[in-house]
């Protein structure tokens, strides 16, 4: 072969290629839809694929739901219909983390045992965090031992106004590691009860509500979750370095940090987090949206972790535990998720094998819950 038909040939081949990538290039940069697109919200493409598919009604395991919020559960007609969808869901315990304390917490508590179902729920205490002034932390101390004499098990919910808003009686930002704080958390500690903390929310919401950001919809739907206002919230980083200063600087309590404490999008700086503080558990609720499109690297990540990682559902719709259950027992691909705004993409499962399931279902809640009810799981 001559080198004149060598470069012609090559030429050719490169025109060719290029031409295609001008093509391709040219589709997305300069071609227009003919037709009016539709908006994000009337775009809800219908999936052609056909795939095996296991619905998942009923869990694997019986479950306890750390992070539970029921209706305030004071009366047979409050409590009866939680325990109907608990049985059909082999939900066995449901922790209240919508907390209470002193006589809303108590009246809880004797409505339960009086209904014949004191070993179905237990009872997170609430903590009082406004207005901190000198003195309230042993005042706050005080109230927890109170509360947990008369029968809470942990604290918390701790809401995410800890942090992000909450202020000090002279009008500053509480800090969650402020020092004040320090005898409530040892109290927790030597109470051996597990501290609830919801800290900040997704990444996204403290970035700028542009088209680039992945939670775009769910942001313009609830104007009160951006945080992108740096004159009143810290950055997301900051928030969570504030938070993990309050964690390291008591390593005897327990904290499970609700909702994977927000790193879903970023399983191995949760894993970081987990190999500095062997004192910290995550609680999964409301981000089956980022476990689900992470099948692999999030099955990776819960056998690696599965001492570290419990159980929880946030607020309470029993038509949505069954997508949590899909997720983790199947290996179902490409499915829908019941919440449109927190995730245009679809789930796959993560097939969990079934020592990680027992653990992640109950075992690591009746590990870290003191006078946890074990009637109805199985011997361990
Ligand atoms: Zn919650």
């Amino acid at each position: 072969m001559r080198i004149a038909d060598v470069s012609l040939s090559t030429t050719v081949l490169l025109a060719l290629a290029l031409s295609a990538v001008g093509c391709d290039a040219q589709s997305r940069q300069s071609r227009v839809p003919t037709l009016p697109p539709p908006s994000i919200t009337e775009y809800q493409p219908r999936s052609t694929l056909v795939v095996p598919a296991h619905e998942v009604p009923r869990a694997k395991f019986p479950v306890v739901d750390f992070h539970g919020h029921p209706p305030r559960l004071t009366s047979p007609a409050a409590i009866q219909p939680v325990v109907d969808a608990m049985n059909a869901l082999n939900l066995q315990v449901m922790v209240q983390a919508q907390p209470s304390s002193g006589e809303r917490l108590t009246q809880q508590i004797d409505a339960v045992r009086a209904a014949g179902y004191a070993d179905r729920f237990v009872f997170f205490a609430s903590l009082d965090l406004n207005n901190v002034s000198p003195g309230s932390g042993a005042r706050i101390a005080a109230q927890l031992e109170a509360d947990v004499r008369a029968g809470a098990v942990g604290i918390g919910e701790i809401m995410k106004g800890f942090g992000l808003s909450t202020r000090k009686a002279d009008g500053t930002r509480l800090a969650m590691d402020d020092p004040e704080l320090d005898i409530v958390w040892e109290t927790a500690a030597r109470l051996g009860i597990p501290v609830f903390v919801h800290t900040g929310d997704p990444a996204e919401f403290f970035e700028p509500l542009d088209y680039q950001n992945e939670r775009w919809l769910e942001m313009a739907l609830f104007p009160d979750r951006q945080f992108n206002d740096r004159s009143r919230f810290l950055p997301f980083d900051d928030l969570m370095a504030e938070r993990n200063r309050m964690i390291e600087k008591h390593p005897n309590t327990t904290w499970v940090l609700a909702h994977l404490g927000w790193h879903t999008q970023d399983l191995a700086r949760l894993g970081e987090i987990f190999d500095r503080n062997p004192n910290v558990l995550g609680e999964l609720g409301a981000v089956l949206y980022d476990l689900g499109r992470q099948p692999r690297f999030a099955r990776e990540f819960f056998i690696k972790y599965s001492d570290r990682i419990l159980f929880g559902k946030d607020s309470f719709a029993p038509e949505e535990y069954p997508y949590y259950w899909r997720v983790f027992e199947t290996a179902d691909e490409y499915f829908d998720y019941y919440r449109d705004y927190h995730a245009f993409w679809k789930l796959y499962g993560l097939e969990l094998p079934d020592d990680v399931l027992r653990k992640v279902y109950f075992e690591n809640a009746l590990r870290i819950i003191p006078r946890m009810p074990t009637a109805g799981f199985p011997p361990q």
